[in-house]
């Protein structure tokens, strides 16, 4: 029932960054975890408000029964709570550390909300550390065998649901590690590739198997009863001017965070130039720091954005307002200023710098050229779609979006093909990768069950 004056007696406390300079050395974790007694202090501010808009779908995709669990955790049965949370939220390891937590900015207490995120990492990693977790093998199987193409987070829901379902699953994956964007993409800080590969050893006891290195088609896939293409949606916007795309800037990172060798594609010494002022690009500016890199700037198409939230963009829903993410805090600390630099574009790539120039909406203002120093420009400008390739060799018409998106919205392609995650709806987050790869399991168990008959 929750404690309904815990929030007046207990301040938010969320976990705390470790500090720049340190963090800034290496690329471990950001965060401090605090310790039990810190985590259920915080989970009795949960009041059981009776309009939990933090489990609707303003504020989870999964619908976590999050004053559920909160309540459990402060009673300090956390079994029971983490029982209660894995009903619902496949992976917390995940979306405890990288959720953006559109809860939290849609619980009743508004700015000091409830610390869902922290408290959802603080279960699952204790229900690891305390041997909770555990492999599900599930009791029957049903001889029918699906093939999920892609191991990002829409993949790994889809194939953890069937396989709870009985059914056999192969993930099929280009890359040389499973995972997706959760490995390569999202940085080391933000996700230790070890918590990772701690999930797929699980899911591979569970029964799930991994065929990796290897690019899915048509042909190969022909002996299974469904398959599922969760491939993504990393097809990035180019820009008039070459620079490297902020994925493969990140996927050379993590390879040499892991190989321990020197990346690739490499900030040490240069002047860095980030075009796109979103989440990708503060993964680039963390990234860059963390290389060495000479200076970082961030630039930004769109005027930044208001400090309160505008009349048009009420709670519960996510606030369109200014956010200082760890790398621009981090470039601050180092550089003394803010990277970033709003209503402005890059013009052309010269020798040892580039030129930019001010925006007026998309429109350039004429005389407001300005140089900046660079000698590594990435373009984090997002993301058109789905590759073509894949669509392609599946034969799946794209939407106008770039997606495969049914025109009935359902995850249903054609006869036994199906599509999830930023494949099926475009770029978007990891919680709704995962809700959607949980909703396109039940779609295909549907469709093997009536198949069967
Ligand atoms: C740099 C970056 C940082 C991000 N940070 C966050 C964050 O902090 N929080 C958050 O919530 N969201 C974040 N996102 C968004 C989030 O990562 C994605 O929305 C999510 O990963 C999508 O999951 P997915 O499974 O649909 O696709 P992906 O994670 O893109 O996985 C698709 C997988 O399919 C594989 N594949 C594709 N085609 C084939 C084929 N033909 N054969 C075999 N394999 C194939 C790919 O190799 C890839 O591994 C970030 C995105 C980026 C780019």
């Amino acid at each position: 029932m929750g404690k309904p004056t815990g929030f007046m007696e207990v301040a938010r406390v969320e976990n705390p960054y470790r500090d720049e300079a340190a963090r800034l050395r290496d690329f471990e974790d950001l965060h401090v975890h605090q310790p039990t007694q810190a985590r259920r202090a915080q989970a009795s501010r949960c009041m059981n408000c009776g309009v939990p808009f933090c489990q609707s779908d303003f504020g989870c995709p999964l619908n976590n029964l999050i004053p559920e669990w909160n309540d459990l955790l402060y009673r300090g049965k956390e079994r029971e709570a983490l029982a209660r949370l894995l009903q619902t939220a496949p992976f917390p390891e995940f979306t405890g550390r990288v959720c953006p937590a559109l809860c939290e900015k849609a619980c009743n207490l508004e700015s000091d909300a409830l610390t869902n995120r922290d408290n959802e990492l603080y279960l699952i990693e204790t229900g690891f550390e305390k041997g909770w977790v555990q492999p599900r093998i599930p009791r029957r199987r049903t001889g029918r065998r699906v093939a999920v193409v892609g191991s990002g987070p829409a993949g790994l829901a889809t194939a953890d649901r069937l396989n709870r379902l009985g059914h056999a699953v192969t993930v099929v994956e280009r890359a040389d590690r499973a995972g997706g964007l959760l490995m390569y993409g999202i940085p080391n800080m933000k996700l230790p590739k070890r918590i990772v590969d701690r999930r797929m050893s699980l899911m591979e006891a569970e029964g799930i198997h991994f065929l990796l290195n290897t690019d899915a088609s048509p042909d190969d896939l022909r002996d299974f009863d469904a398959v599922a293409l969760c491939g993504g949606a990393k097809q990035p916007r180019a820009l008039n001017v070459e620079g490297i795309f902020a994925v493969d800037y990140l996927t050379a990172a993590t390879r040499a965070v892991l190989s321990g060798n020197t990346p690739v594609i490499d900030a040490r010494g240069r002047h860095v130039v980030v075009v796109g002022g979103g989440d990708t690009g503060n993964d680039c500016v963390g990234t860059a720091l963390r290389q060495g890199c000479a200076s970082v700037i961030q630039l930004e198409m769109m005027p930044a954005p208001p400090i309160e939230r505008a009349a048009g963009n009420p709670w519960p829903e996510w606030p369109r307002t200014l956010r200082t993410d760890y790398g621009q805090k981090e470039a601050i600390h180092r550089q003394g200023s803010d990277p970033r630099i709003y209503e402005t574009t890059v013009k052309q790539l010269l020798p040892g710098g580039v030129e930019t120039v001010k925006l007026k909406g998309f429109d350039p203002i004429p005389g407001t050229e300005r140089v900046l120093p660079c000698d590594l420009l990435l373009i984090a400008a997002g993301f058109v779609g789905c590759e073509t390739a894949t669509a392609k060799r599946f034969d799946v018409k794209l939407s106008p979006r770039g997606c495969m998106m049914p025109e009935d919205g359902s995850h249903h392609l054609r006869a036994n093909l199906f599509s999830a995650g930023d494949m099926r709806t475009g770029q978007s987050l990891v919680v709704r990768a995962l809700a959607d790869g949980r909703a396109a399991a039940l779609e295909i168990d549907r469709y093997l069950k009536g198949d069967a008959q």
